[in-house]
């Protein structure tokens, strides 16, 4: 869209707050726009999925000022749309259920600006669903009304006809009932519901910070006082409650209600990613380190000179996917053919690495016990000759040790850099790391190499954090394998599991292990 063209808004549903319960419509918008508009109640980690250079822009409440007002939402939508700009405005659960986007619509077509409505997963239905209570059940409930508890008590005795509703669906839902909560279970009691009514709350639902409360119509407001129990909540009426003894599910989960922080370069952190949501568990992305393919024009002379000469290695070793994908693209670079490399016997250090080249259409040797490179050593030993020359595509950081023990044993090693790790930081994405982390919102933090130690620990030196151990105090700290475990007890820090393998498989076995300890 040109400067001088008008954009185009598109209204998301961002769903409940777990990132996934977004639709594809909503997800292709958010990759689609140049500028993202967005509240408390929409999953920050759908911002991952911008484009690269879109700018965001938060209306939600802030210690400092409240919630941008609505009229003011309404006219940035219309001025960016003016601008040209491609926008997408996410709102949590559904736009239409109570999300105000008819005054946003309405404001766009008074400007003649396109816009799209894109519907989303209200959490009046997800989130009981994530409590284990659906909200309509063949023998409890044929019918359900989602009710708003928000409105000053004057305003509701206007809007709502408690006469009516109270016995008008099987189950009740409200939203932004919480404050309200006596009002609320006072005038179902008066209007004919019977006290003993099963009642429940669920805050942040689909969220780590999920918590649930079960009462009656008698007792749920003395014990939302004694629990202290806050908004954001549904509030759910009716015998379909009772349903949660038998459904509840995301409780059993093994990582369920721990949001688990990845330090990995992206590009290699979608496996950790994937397996800790499988357990249940909400995965943050907090890169310290991103590979790329060598740059350095030395070490791309050594890669040039290496492509030329693939037929004269007797062995391949590859540690790592990334060392696999990365030689290939030099391979393709020099414009190199891989059937160059004709007597070479290949072998890959672990399931991943082996499946890697499996893609690339060769079928590697045997696979060490043991995913280190002590491992590869002693798997294949006895078959190596001293004189052979044997090439070893890695990462700048790799460790020495592989090398040199294949020079001692009289064989000529090639440790070839195809890669290289750099340091990744942004200042606005540690400010906002330090603040979970001083919010306790964070209660796992994964470490998969000692690269990532080191540069999460200038992260914090960085932003001023003076002592990294206090703030992360109470934190459970993961490494992968003993190395990684080294270095963070090296920068002072209590390391609570350390996976036996130095795999991503392991290392969720270690997470999975953490899930009989209580969350601090
Ligand atoms: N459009 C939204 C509702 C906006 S009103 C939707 O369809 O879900 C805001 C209210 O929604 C909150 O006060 C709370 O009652 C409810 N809500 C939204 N997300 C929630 C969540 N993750 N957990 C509990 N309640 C939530």
């Amino acid at each position: 869209m040109d400067g001088l063209g008008k954009g185009i808004v598109y209204l998301v549903g961002a769903g409940p707050g777990d990132a996934k319960l977004i639709t594809l419509k909503g997800l292709e918008c958010i990759q689609r726009s140049d500028v993202i508009v967005y509240d408390r109640l929409a999953s920050p980690r759908l911002l991952k999925y911008m484009k690269a250079g879109a700018e965001k822009v938060y209306v939600g409440k802030l210690p400092d000022r409240h919630t941008m007002k609505q009229e003011d939402i309404n006219q940035l939508l219309v001025d960016l749309a003016l601008e040209g700009k491609v926008v997408t405005r996410l709102k949590g659960g559904d736009p239409t259920v109570f999300g105000r986007v008819g005054e946003e619509a309405e404001l766009l077509r008074t400007y003649d600006i396109e816009y799209e409505i894109v519907p989303g997963i209200t959490s009046a239905i997800a989130v009981p669903a994530y409590a284990g209570i659906p909200v309509t059940h063949r023998d409890l409930a044929s019918s359900f009304s989602v009710i708003t508890g928000h409105e000053s008590p004057d305003k509701l005795d206007k809007s709502i006809y408690w006469d009516k509703v109270t016995n008008a669906t099987g189950t009740l839902v409200f939203l932004m009932g919480v404050a309200k909560i006596d009002y609320i279970s006072e005038q179902l009691i008066n209007h004919g519901r019977p006290p003993e009514t099963p009642v429940a709350l669920v805050r942040w639902g689909t969220r780590p910070e999920q918590e649930t409360l079960v009462g009656t119509l008698a007792t749920i407001a003395e014990q939302v006082r004694t629990t202290n129990f806050q908004s954001p909540a549904v509030i759910i009426v009716g015998d379909v409650v009772l349903q949660r003894e038998k459904l509840k599910w995301v409780e059993r989960l093994p990582l369920f209600g721990r949001r688990v922080l990845v330090t990995r370069a992206r590009s290699q952190a979608s496996d950790l990613v994937q397996q800790i949501e499988d357990l249940g568990g909400e995965p943050l992305e907090f890169p310290v380190i991103e590979t790329r393919r060598t740059t350095k024009p030395d070490q791309l002379a050594v890669v040039r000179e290496v492509m030329h000469q693939l037929e004269s290695y007797d062995w391949a070793i590859f540690t790592s996917v990334n060392g696999v994908e990365c030689f290939f693209e030099h391979l393709r670079e020099n414009r190199m053919d891989i059937r160059r490399m004709t007597r070479a016997r290949v072998v890959a250090v672990g399931p991943k690495t082996a499946e890697a080249l499996e893609q690339h259409g060769i079928m590697p040797e045997s696979l060490p016990e043991q995913y280190r490179a002590e491992g590869i050593l002693d798997a294949i030993q006895s078959e190596l000759k001293a004189g052979q020359r044997v090439l070893l595509p890695r990462g700048d950081l790799a460790r020495a040790w592989l090398p040199d023990q294949l020079q001692q044993l009289g064989l000529d090693a090639t440790d070839l850099k195809v890669y290289e790790t750099v340091q990744v930081h942004d200042d606005e994405e540690e400010q906002q790391l330090i603040e979970r982390l001083e919010a306790h919102e964070i209660h796992v933090i994964t470490f998969t190499s000692s690269s990532t130690v080191t540069n999460f620990i200038e992260a914090l030196h960085r932003q001023g954090v003076k002592q990294p151990w206090t703030l992360l105090d109470g934190i459970d700290i993961a490494c992968i394998g003993p190395l990684t475990a080294e270095t963070a007890i090296k920068n002072g820090l209590t390391v609570s599991v350390v996976s036996q393998e130095a795999t991503i498989e392991s290392l969720v076995d270690s997470l999975r292990s953490l899930a009989a300890t209580p969350i601090h």
